[in-house]
């Protein structure tokens, strides 16, 4: 960005599991140098290829205990029987090499991050239609009945909440809905609190004016 000094923000995807918003955040850090992803801490363990520091940080329930005590997590939830935060340094490291972070979380954790982080931006993801969403779900192949059903039932409680983001998006055409995520970001980054030179910018300004009209306008009139 030229011209003025920016902060970046993190920015939360929230949206019912089947959605395809795990796909979405990983293309954004893909495609994009100034994202990144957020690691978050979990007590579930690891799945097929996952690795620890990467897909998540795997902790056992004490260490996941400790690191709520001790205030290091931004926000932190309970999904489908197991613990997942989202560590604080996380946002501290973002922030400090100038990076939008993404947040791949649930509903309930996106709204503590509104508290907990009022410089974050909240942007809901929403499926095309139940047929995708069905689709989707189904799809993984693994999953038996009540498992679906489960998913189903946190989409209806999910989507209740979709009003409380900043921004919603559609997942029906992934290129197009990536493009609007940028967008976001792009234009929440130009908001005048963003920009701590902005007061020092405009009155150096201000001066560089006023020594203009003393000099070259003393004596034009109106
Ligand atoms: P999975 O176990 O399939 O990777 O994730 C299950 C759910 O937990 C997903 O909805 C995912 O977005 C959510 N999740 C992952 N990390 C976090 C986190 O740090 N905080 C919260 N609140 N939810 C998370």
């Amino acid at each position: 960005m030229s011209g003025i000094d920016r902060r970046s923000f993190p920015v939360v995807l929230a949206a019912p599991s089947g959605t395809g918003k795990t796909t979405l955040a990983r293309a954004l850090v893909d495609r994009f140098d100034d994202f990144e992803f957020s690691v978050s801490v979990t007590t579930r363990p690891p799945r097929g290829t996952e690795a620890d520091g990467v897909d998540y940080h795997f902790v056992d329930g004490r260490e996941f205990e400790r690191m709520m005590d001790h205030g290091e997590l931004a926000e932190w939830a309970e999904v489908h029987g197991h613990l997942y935060g989202t560590p604080r340094a996380e946002l501290d490291a973002a922030a400090r090499r100038k990076e939008y972070v993404i947040l791949d979380i649930d509903v309930q954790g996106a709204l503590q991050v509104r508290r907990s982080t009022p410089e974050a931006v909240l942007v809901f993801v929403l499926p095309p239609s139940v047929d995708t969403l069905l689709e989707r779900l189904q799809g993984r192949g693994t999953e038996d009945a009540a498992h679906v059903a489960r998913r189903l039932q946190s989409a209806m409680e999910e989507l209740q909440h979709a009003t409380d983001f900043d921004h919603v998006v559609v997942n029906d055409d992934f290129q197009r809905c990536l493009g609007e995520i940028r967008g976001i970001v792009e234009g929440e980054a130009l908001r005048t609190h963003r920009a701590p030179g902005l007061r020092q910018q405009a009155e150096e300004l201000r001066a560089g004016i006023a020594r203009v009209l003393r000099n070259e306008y003393a004596n034009a009139n109106g």
